[in-house]
């Protein structure tokens, strides 16, 4: 298991670069909300090999797969669930493909989204239930040929973890994200330490773990502060900025300067791999390269230094620490 091309890249490199957001790029390119963008891996593969090419082209090392809702219960909502292999396979088969035009290592990622059921007892589904639904969907993957799994923008701790007994069941190295709202936890109220601290007690470990989507810049740089531990790296695939609704579409506000900036803060804080998550074009990507190349020294990262370069947090705290830790410390040296 240890020569997994994404380890060994990790341990080659201080950082490398994934790519950015697969909904928002596949929208652009006539995708349609209500659409399932699984599809157009049997419909559409060329447009799913641009999306693709496109953050590659711009110096990405690990793309995901067009798979975030190729699961059988999400795709029962368009009369494909039993497609969910098949789907999931076509997607890196792609992926593979067009990987095989470029002359370095990259890192083809099956992306595993939530089901969108809840599972008991908050809903009808049973862990079981959305175990086998994962591992169907992980097999696909696993079969069209990705280096990991990468098991991304969840919000509840049992369908986390049905996705990583999944990996472990078919023996496969996985990656795993959650996303953390406007209240600094997961929509399901998990705070980024709790996130943390489950991995770290995971049997079967990832290669890394970290944040994505969610709010901004802002909250997710500090989400992942709170992920620093010395045992597994760490991921940071934020929104190019904060969703905004213009003029009947949703649009980010983030700018491939600010992207660039969150690329270097990112990894000065201590992530390993930093990409984008919705909103973040190939554009934002390449800024993102340049910047985490050019700027070589490492700085220390107060959570002042976030606020004062990508504004506010939305919540006040994210439950992992006392907000400001620096003027506890200074209270405490005048006793
Ligand atoms: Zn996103």
């Amino acid at each position: 298991m240890s020569d997994n091309l994404l380890s060994k890249m990790l341990k080659e490199n201080d950082w490398i670069l994934a790519d950015g957001g697969t909904g928002t790029e596949l929208f652009k390119m006539g995708l349609t909300s209500g659409d399932a963008p699984e599809l157009w891996n049997l419909e559409y593969p060329d447009k799913v090999k641009q999306l693709y090419k496109s953050f590659l082209d711009e110096g990405s090392d690990l793309i995901l797969t067009n798979s975030f809702g190729s699961n059988s219960a999400r795709l029962k909502l368009h009369g494909q669930e039993k497609n969910s292999y098949m789907l999931s396979k076509k997607s890196a088969e792609i992926g593979k493909e067009i990987i095989g035009n470029y002359n370095r290592s990259i890192v083809l990622a099956g992306s595993i989204g939530p089901t969108g059921e809840m599972i008991e007892p908050l809903g009808s589904m049973t862990y079981n239930e959305a175990t086998n639904i994962f591992k169907e969907q992980s097999r696909g993957l696993r079969d069209g040929g990705v280096d990991v799994l990468w098991i991304e923008t969840m919000s509840h701790i049992d369908e986390f973890k049905a996705a990583v007994a999944a990996a472990k069941s078919l023996n496969m190295q996985w990656c795993g994200t959650m996303s953390f709202d406007t209240s600094g936890r997961t929509m399901m109220g998990i705070t980024p330490l709790e996130f943390k601290n489950l991995i770290l007690k995971l049997d079967h470990k990832p290669i890394a773990f970290g944040a994505n989507c969610g709010v901004g810049s802002s909250d997710l740089l500090r989400t992942i502060k709170s992920f620093i531990n010395k045992d597994i790296k760490i991921i940071a695939k934020g929104n190019a900025g904060i969703p905004k609704f213009k003029g009947g579409k949703i649009v980010y506000d983030g700018t491939p300067e600010i992207m660039a900036k969150y690329a270097c803060y990112a990894r000065d804080l201590g992530a390993s791999i930093i990409g984008g998550c919705c909103g973040t074009t190939p554009l934002h990507i390449r800024e993102m390269k340049k910047s985490l190349s050019e700027n070589l020294t490492l700085r220390e990262i107060s959570l002042d230094m976030i606020e004062d370069c990508f504004g506010k947090f939305s919540s006040k705290s994210d439950s992992s620490r006392v907000k400001d830790t620096s003027k506890n410390k200074r209270r405490r040296r005048v006793h």
